[in-house]
């Protein structure tokens, strides 16, 4: 099935269905947020059959905190422009979507045994809103991050995503935002993927497609490869969690399988 195939698919199963889907973007680089590329466009048309939710949750790769998972509480969240040496035109752009606070204060208490805390100095990093902006480009739906804790396990993160799951069945769209496989001290523009790179990509997939939550939460089972494909995590864990946040009756729905600069899979996907 080609992928507006299935896009149509997942437009029609939300249409008898108050069931939010779960989805995960591989971002990439921010210029993707002023470029019309495959990407981008790609956002659009999958924002285009996205229902509008009552609220969204962003689980971003941009917000990394040590011991400690933050909720942003705030009314009207920032948009943070959180990289250097870009254009000016990107650091212009702005996200005026509204926050969701008592939203917020409902997943804090979702996670209360994870500790979760609210927060209300973050806002929305370019995780978030490089996306977003083509997904919802009117930023008239509520918006609020959760922050990843760098200091647990990767199971920790398939979990936070179980213990959120049911809020798909309250209008809440929970959107993970990172890449399933992220080196930038190994990319190379206009090359080749290195083999890692599409293993890992590959492994990742084929896991989600059995629903092996274990393999792809096994840090020393998956050793080296991980070490390469991640040599920090922060740009896997959103995948985790949206994997956490699934369940065995959805489909899935797989989007840009393509491996940019080398070694960033901007693999997406998404669960319905
Ligand atoms: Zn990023």
């Amino acid at each position: 099935m080609s992928i507006a195939q299935q896009l149509q698919r997942l437009k029609d199963s939300l249409k008898s269905s108050d069931r939010m889907p779960v989805v995960f973007l591989g971002h990439g680089s921010p210029m993707n947020a002023i470029e019309d590329n495959d990407y981008s466009r790609s956002w659009k048309k999958l924002g285009e059959s996205l229902p509008q939710p009552q609220a969204i949750l962003v689980v971003s790769a941009h917000w990394m905190t040590r011991g400690s998972t933050l909720v942003n509480v705030s009314k009207m969240p920032k948009t943070i422009h959180d990289f250097y040496g870009f254009p000016d035109e990107l650091f212009a752009q702005q996200y005026p979507a509204p926050g969701a606070p008592e939203v917020a204060q409902e997943v804090i208490s979702l996670l209360a045994s994870h500790h979760a805390e609210g927060d209300d100095t973050w806002g929305l990093d370019h995780g978030a809103w490089s996306v977003l902006k083509f997904l919802y480009p009117d930023a008239d739906v509520p918006v609020f991050q959760l922050s990843i804790d760098m200091t647990k396990d990767l199971e920790h993160h398939l979990e936070i995503g179980q213990a959120l799951a049911d809020l798909r069945n309250r209008g809440v769209l929970i959107l993970g935002s990172g890449n399933i496989v992220h080196n930038l001290r190994a990319m190379r523009y206009g090359s080749t993927p290195y083999d890692w790179a599409l293993d890992f990509d590959g492994l990742f997939t084929d896991r989600l497609q059995a629903r092996d939550h274990k393999t792809i939460t096994d840090r020393a089972g998956l050793g080296n490869l991980l070490k390469m494909a991640h040599p920090s995590v922060d740009h896997y864990l959103p995948a985790l969690t949206i994997a956490g946040a699934s369940d065995a009756k959805d489909e899935l729905l797989f989007m840009n399988d393509s491996i940019d600069i080398g070694s960033v899979s901007m693999r997406s996907f998404i669960y319905y």
